[in-house]
């Protein structure tokens, strides 16, 4: 069968280039993709989740257009300082520090957590997840290639990436557009307060102090990577020296894959990526979310509805919804009533689904269904374009009524296509679940639920509120979340 890829012309908007490219993966029929991980020392919050969730989608669509696909997602477990660049303390281990216990706990917590959510929230899991950890060896023999093509230099242990000289051949800025000239011109080095011969020279191995416990035998010292290297490393590993797609989200363009660009270049010569792809950020109130500031929701405060923003639970396939409404470049903003409206079209998107079933076939069809079913590919064809995708699905969904009541009609062929093709894009490719049919979200357990929560409501009138929280504790414990708002209790199963 000839893979639906050769039908199909897929663009993606290439961050390198600031252009809609067509995809041309390196080796036919293959794509080769590395995503940034999470650093793994707190709960990721609903901004992760959306930019994890673009790469979901764009893996679920290279899948679904017949590419054997290599993603590899890796998990940050060493290196990434407080303050994204060279200084201050190493995430994990200060978070290890505050609580008494091994980097390697917080790390192996925070990687639970961070599946689970993935989890709940439908994503399929990438093809290779690899540690930081686990490449010390591949990254220290990267640093000695760098150091032998002599863009790098050792200080007191540490060794740094000597972004002067490689701008003297290269091009540092290439990708987040900034101009290394006026960098270096305007930052005045204090003599002797850094080890640095530039502040824009960025650590690949640092000397760890002796409180340091994360820490590495190196032929320079006993230390550990710096963060950018450790991209670098995994991505030539498991996808070569140069691959199709790398992802991340917008704020990591620079330093972070900026300083990929110029390891990889320095050590093997060439430009590792094809076709950098950067997510936008999620917003609450206008801001970024983010661990730092607080300024976040975490995806179980979603789900339980606990957060005060919030007027009520919201499922993980109401919050694919919302968040697939707009396009992955697109800054989203979260409120309580942009994600009540995304539930109201994702209810909307599955009741006409599962009504397709009621539809009678004729003889001929009267709707065009191949050109609606082209459409569909062309908004995906367009940079993933998921907000185009789910307006052709509420196309889909008029036709399912003009078609219920006979004001058009559809052969059994063209419907068995139609059909396909909704379950295609909605299941498939936009990772949605309908929620009342799959899990145990039946009518059965709905009314069981209920009944729980009016049983609820009277022990809390009788003041029995040992029975009222036990109520909802079983609940809970069971994947059934209880909400109380202004019109009474709701809950969310997952
Ligand atoms: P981190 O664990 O901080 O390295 O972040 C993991 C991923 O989430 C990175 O790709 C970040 O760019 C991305 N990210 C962080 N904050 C947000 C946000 N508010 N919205 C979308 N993506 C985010
Ligand atoms: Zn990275």
């Amino acid at each position: 069968m000839t893979p639906l890829y050769q039908n199909q012309t897929l663009k993606i908007y290439n961050s390198l280039s600031g252009e809609k490219e067509i995809f041309t993966p390196l080796h036919q029929g293959n794509v080769g993709m590395y995503v940034c991980g999470p650093t793994v020392y707190s709960n990721v919050h609903l901004g992760n989740v959306r930019t994890f969730m673009s790469f979901d989608v764009v893996f679920r669509y290279f899948s679904h257009l017949g590419y054997k696909v290599r993603y590899v997602r890796n998990i940050t477990d060493a290196g990434h300082l407080e303050n994204d660049a060279d200084e201050g303390e190493d995430r994990i281990a200060k978070k290890a520090r505050l609580e008494q216990v091994e980097p390697m706990e917080i790390v192996q917590r925070y990687t639970v957590d961070f599946h689970s959510i993935l989890n709940d929230f439908n994503f399929l899991p990438p093809s290779i997840e690899p540690t930081a950890t686990g490449h010390i060896i591949e990254q220290i023999e990267i640093i000695k290639k760098i150091i032998d093509n002599g863009l790098a230099y050792e200080a007191n242990g540490s060794v740094y990436f000597d972004v002067k000289k490689y701008n003297e051949t290269n091009h540092y800025g290439i990708l987040s557009g900034r101009n290394i000239e006026d960098m270096l011109a305007n930052t005045r080095e204090l003599a002797g307060q850094s080890e640095k011969k530039n502040p824009q020279d960025f650590a690949l191995w640092k000397r760890a102090e002796p409180q340091h416990i994360m820490r590495w035998p190196s032929p320079w010292s006993d230390g550990f990577p710096g963060w950018h290297l450790e991209c670098t490393a995994m991505s030539t590993k498991y996808l070569g020296e140069q691959f199709d797609i790398h992802g991340g989200g917008m704020d990591l363009k620079f330093p972070h894959h900026e300083c990929e660009i110029a390891q990889n270049q320095a050590c093997t010569g060439n430009a590792p990526v094809n076709y950098w792809m950067h997510a936008n950020m999620l917003t609450l109130n206008g801001k970024k979310m983010a661990k730092s500031t607080g300024n976040n929701i975490l995806p179980r405060e979603i789900i339980s509805g606990n957060n005060d923003i919030l007027s009520k639970a919201f499922s993980p396939s109401v919050t694919r919804f919302f968040m697939l409404q707009a396009h992955y470049r697109s800054i989203l903003d979260f409120s309580n009533d942009a994600i009540l409206a995304a539930e109201k079209g994702y209810n909307r998107l599955m009741e006409a689904f599962n009504s397709l079933s009621e539809i009678e076939v004729s003889e001929n069809s009267s709707v065009d269904i191949n050109t609606w079913k082209q459409r569909c590919y062309d908004a995906m064809n367009d940079d993933f374009n998921t907000p185009i995708l789910i307006a052709e699905l509420f196309e889909g969904v008029r036709f399912i009524n003009l078609l219920k009541e006979k004001t058009e009609s559809i052969s059994a062929e063209d419907l068995k296509t139609f059909s396909n093709a909704m379950s295609g894009f909605i299941f498939d490719i936009l990772g949605l679940k309908d929620e009342k049919t799959s899990g145990a979200g039946n009518d059965k357990l709905e009314n069981v639920v209920n009944m729980l929560i009016g049983m609820r409501n009277e022990a809390r009138a009788n003041k029995d509120f040992a029975l009222s929280d036990n109520i909802r504790n079983q609940l809970t414990s069971l994947g059934i979340h209880l909400k109380d708002g202004k019109d009474g209790t709701t809950f969310t199963i997952n």
